[in-house]
């Protein structure tokens, strides 16, 4: 959809048309909330075909079923065949339900679909269903099991390694956001995988690693995602070995005039390089925005340069975000690096109603004092600065930029700009270097 009004927008004489499996879809990072805060899907619907409408986008429910790059065509599962000067794959990605899990066919076992229909089903019948398991603690398993907790279920959370969120905070972080999950009501369980699904035809218990049983009505599994590359794959357009459709920094396949963005499309790490199998909304529609911007005319500057990976999310009024690498992901990666954390507040004075505690851990490379990581825990306002240190990591900022910014404040909106803890954060750093 992005790619589409995005591409419309910067080529308006160009006829645009969006092919979409499902007639109505979800906002994706709404689901979790369908299980607690929100009635319904309904509650959930992206407004796709007003936004396309409006942009003078032409939308098809259909199905992509072949691609012919010699010809360029596109033929739909219907049997129409659309022709195409340029072409953009956001086939996006499934939920994984491993081979290897015993007893996942079971009744009262699901995955989390970006699938109206699915998730209706799943609603309805998890709402007779007391004790839920949810497994794999990243951030879509944080959001569901505190749903669900508003619902009433009993949720335990399994996860395989040490710590929840393990992959996106660093420990001292993760340890406090499930102290956080745990005081509402979610039974944790670390350092311990699934095994087995048991029950006769429906969920019953579940086995985990370590042996141990536990009663349970129904499974959710929330331990990752895989790229649609099938259609990719048979229209002879290359896909990597970990399964992602291969692209250049302007979101190009090696197949020329088409494009590939979003969750199917490959992704490299902003800070190391490294292939990453990175999902987010976030850096699917900067893909597609840099997809649409560079269809007819490669704009030399407005390229893709790697995910900086910023995810946040909220459990009640706590908010948590983090950008960039954590700290045992720079030092796993053989990046030497210093860290500042400071811990203040989002209003000042912190009399004034709605004061949250404001935690910022900044991650800098050692040699360069560049910012390539960041986390969060505060208030609300956790999302909006996580975004700021996304931006900081884009644009190489260094601990020097932060000493010397100007930052905006209110009372009633921000810290305050003595002890603004971004800011305070990088002061740390700085005490530990010579940067300053
Ligand atoms: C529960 C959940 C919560 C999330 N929360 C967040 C969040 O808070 N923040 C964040 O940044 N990201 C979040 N994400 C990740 C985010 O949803 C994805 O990164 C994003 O949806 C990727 O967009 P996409 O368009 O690439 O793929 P998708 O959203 O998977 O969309 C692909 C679409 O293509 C359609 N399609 C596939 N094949 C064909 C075909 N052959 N013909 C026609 N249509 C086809 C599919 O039906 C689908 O509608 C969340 C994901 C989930 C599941």
């Amino acid at each position: 959809m992005v790619a589409a009004l995005t591409g419309k927008a910067s080529w308006p004489d160009k006829k645009f048309i969006l092919v979409k499996k499902q007639k109505e879809m979800m906002v994706p990072c709404g689901i979790p909330y369908i299980f607690g805060t929100l009635d319904n899907t309904t509650q959930n619907i992206m407004p796709v075909d007003n936004m396309l409408e409006k942009a003078g986008i032409e939308s098809l429910v259909d199905e992509v079923t072949k691609i012919d790059t010699e010809a360029k065509t596109a033929e739909m599962a219907s049997g129409e065949v659309i022709n195409y000067e340029k072409l953009v794959i956001a086939t996006g990605s499934s939920p994984v339900k491993p081979k290897w899990l015993k007893g996942g066919e079971k009744e009262n076992v699901f995955v989390i679909p970006k699938n109206k229909i699915y998730l209706d089903d799943m609603k309805a019948r998890l709402a007779s269903l007391k004790k839920v398991v949810v497994i794999g603690a990243g951030f879509i398993g944080v959001e569901f099991s505190d749903e669900l907790i508003k619902h009433g279920h009993e949720v335990v959370l399994v996860e395989k390694l040490p710590d929840i969120l393990s992959l996106a905070f660093d420990v001292e972080l993760s340890e406090k956001i499930e102290e956080i999950l745990v005081n509402r009501g979610v039974k944790v369980i670390t350092g311990n995988g699934i095994q087995e699904i048991l029950g006769d035809k429906k969920v019953e218990a579940v086995k985990l690693e370590n042996g141990e049983i536990m009663d349970v009505d129904a499974v959710i599994l929330s331990i990752g995602y895989k790229p649609n590359t099938k259609l990719a794959k048979e229209s002879d357009i290359y896909v990597d070995e970990s399964g992602f459709i291969a692209v250049d920094e302007y979101m190009r396949t090696h197949v020329k005039d088409v494009f590939a963005v979003g969750d199917c499309a490959q992704k490299r790490d902003f800070v190391t390089r490294a292939r990453v199998a990175t999902m987010l909304a976030s850096t699917a529609c900067a893909e597609a925005r840099i997809a649409g911007m560079n269809l007819y005319n490669l704009n030399v500057v407005k390229t893709f340069s790697g995910t900086i990976a910023i995810y946040s999310t909220a459990i009640g009024n706590t908010g948590f975000g983090t950008a960039g690498v954590t700290e045992a992901r720079a030092k796993a990666e053989g990046i030497d690096s210093i860290t500042g954390t400071f811990e203040g507040i989002d209003r000042h004075p912190g009399n004034l109603p709605d004061t949250h505690k404001q935690l910022v851990k900044l991650i800098t490379a050692g040699h360069s004092g560049v910012i390539i990581g960041g986390e969060v825990i505060a208030g609300l306002s956790a999302g909006e600065l996580t975004n700021v240190i996304g931006l900081a990591i884009q644009n190489r900022m260094t601990v020097n930029s932060l000493l010397t910014s100007q930052i905006g404040t209110h009372p009633c909106l921000t810290a305050s700009p003595a002890g603004y803890p971004l800011i305070k954060a990088a002061e740390i750093i700085a005490s530990k270097t010579k940067y300053h």
